[in-house]
């Protein structure tokens, strides 16, 4: 899953009005963070192998420190913990921590059976990759309403915080369908290299036009 993700963190930002968005973000999207990582450091393993579900064109055997469901309780709650120390917000600490951990359980409903329970341990995952129709429906429309539901809870107090939040969303579907035209990845290098620099984009991107944004009571 991929803007699936982002909607978790537009959403969050209801329920804890206080956190900044770039870090309501990075925590949905903390075990792909982790996984480009992980990739360059050579401790976590995927190959090209298109048609291993017709979605992707990857072959996800061997992510149990980023992805594995006990690994990511583990990350959540040293993240949630991180944050409380520097906001001391306890609605932050809880949807930071529901974020990290909606990885697992979106990403068990997009994977075939790759989602490990944890490092070693039994794999799991529904495949809706199998159908790129219903992938790319089901990942719009939590797009669509993490986007309402963050511009209901938010209000834009200058241009930059109303043109630069929709430039983001834009900008989103842009990649999320470009992807789908763009021919394979030459190599998984590249994948994890764009990966950490598109993320680092986001997230600072996020950051700037959130803080030209204010809650609405
Ligand atoms: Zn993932």
């Amino acid at each position: 899953m991929f803007i699936g993700h982002f909607a978790v963190g537009y959403g969050a930002k209801r329920y804890a009005p206080r956190a900044p968005l770039w870090a309501l973000m990075a925590a949905p999207l903390l075990a792909d963070i982790l996984w480009t990582v992980f990739l360059l450091m050579g401790w976590e393993h995927a190959r090209i192998a298109v048609g291993d579900t017709r979605y992707t064109p990857l072959d996800l055997y061997d992510f149990p420190w980023s992805h594995s469901l006990v690994m990511l309780v583990v990350w959540a709650t040293v993240l949630g913990a991180g944050y409380f120390f520097w906001k001391r917000d306890w609605a932050g600490v809880v949807a930071i921590w529901i974020g990290v951990v909606s990885h697992w359980v979106l990403d068990w409903i997009t994977h075939r059976a790759d989602m490990p329970l944890y490092p070693g341990g039994p794999k799991f995952g529904l495949g809706l990759w199998n159908s790129i129709a219903g992938t790319m429906v089901v990942e719009i429309l939590m797009l669509a309403a993490g986007v309402v539901a963050y511009a209901r809870a938010t209000r834009a107090r200058d241009w930059i915080g109303r043109y630069f939040f929709w430039g983001y969303v834009v900008l989103l579907l842009i990649f999320y369908v470009g992807d789908r035209f763009g021919g394979p990845p030459s190599s998984m290098n590249e994948i994890a290299w764009t990966g950490v620099v598109l993320t680092v984009v986001m997230l600072v991107w996020a950051g700037w036009f959130d803080a030209h944004r204010e809650a609405r009571r």
